[in-house]
């Protein structure tokens, strides 16, 4: 049985007081659930803050990205050992944004996902096809090459600690959710990949969410999908009852 995991990705939003008041917010309602994993995935510079408040909770930290390095002269960048020593358990790697506008391909994210993977980080790999391949029939290629290119060279221990969030692009941000029947046709596809690349035990046990427009009003069908294990959520993570409401709807309904 897969454990439901909700993740908030907070993006760039938040100041440091903005962010103590939402986690603040979010413990109080949340802090005693533990039927789901509970994600927070703040900006760099709430990492440190946010570990403070939900210390001693069940609430888990995750960042929203690393670099592969452990350390150097790389102006700019976090390593993943510096994500750790923060307080984040999870990090986020992949993600459409960093795809689209920081060049971001599926070479850097394996980079990224070998060492997280090295330092104890769980990833969440994010894949997802965009409008013009959505509409060219081209998805399950797009998901296929995502996929295989992302985790090359995992062994099977490596990958079955990972976790998969497929977002399919046009989804993100835009309102527009997929429907429940396609993704989880895209969870299915996902699921069957893993089994092909690693083993029957990896296709099984790994998490996949879904992201895209997730709010506290389709969760509940989304997550009663078979393949759906989780979402991955981003404006309605912004909102102290919206996130609760998401994570208080997919209670019961695996
Ligand atoms: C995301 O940031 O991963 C995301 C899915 O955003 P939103 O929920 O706002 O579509």
């Amino acid at each position: 049985m897969r454990k439901t995991i909700i993740a908030g990705n907070w993006k760039m939003y938040k100041t440091i007081t903005e962010g103590i008041e939402l986690v603040t917010g979010l413990k109080r309602n949340l802090y005693d659930i533990n039927t789901v994993d509970i994600v927070l995935c703040p900006p760099f510079t709430l990492l440190s803050e946010v570990a403070e408040v939900i210390v001693e909770t069940g609430i888990k930290l995750g960042a929203q990205d690393m670099y592969w390095q452990r350390e150097g002269a790389f102006t700019g960048e976090v390593s993943g050992v510096m994500v750790k020593d923060a307080g984040a358990d999870y990090v986020i790697i992949g993600h459409s944004e960093r795809r689209q506008f920081f060049g971001e391909t599926n070479e850097t994210v394996n980079k990224k996902l070998k060492s997280a993977l090295g330092i104890g980080l769980i990833p969440i790999v994010c894949i997802g096809e965009n409008l013009m391949e959505r509409e060219q029939g081209k998805t399950f290629q797009v998901i296929k090459a995502q996929l295989e290119e992302s985790l090359a060279g995992l062994t099977i221990e490596q990958a079955e600690k990972i976790i998969v969030a497929y977002e399919p692009v046009w989804a993100i941000g835009t309102g527009k959710t997929a429907t429940p029947a396609q993704a989880q046709e895209a969870h299915q596809f996902i699921r069957n990949l893993l089994g092909q690349l690693f083993n029957e035990k990896v296709s099984f046990g790994c998490r996949i969410q879904y992201g895209g427009s997730v709010k506290p009003d389709n969760i509940a069908e989304l997550i009663s999908q078979p393949d759906i294990d989780g979402a991955l959520v981003g404006g309605s993570s912004l909102e102290v009852n919206s996130f609760t409401a998401i994570v208080k709807n997919c209670i019961g309904r695996k």
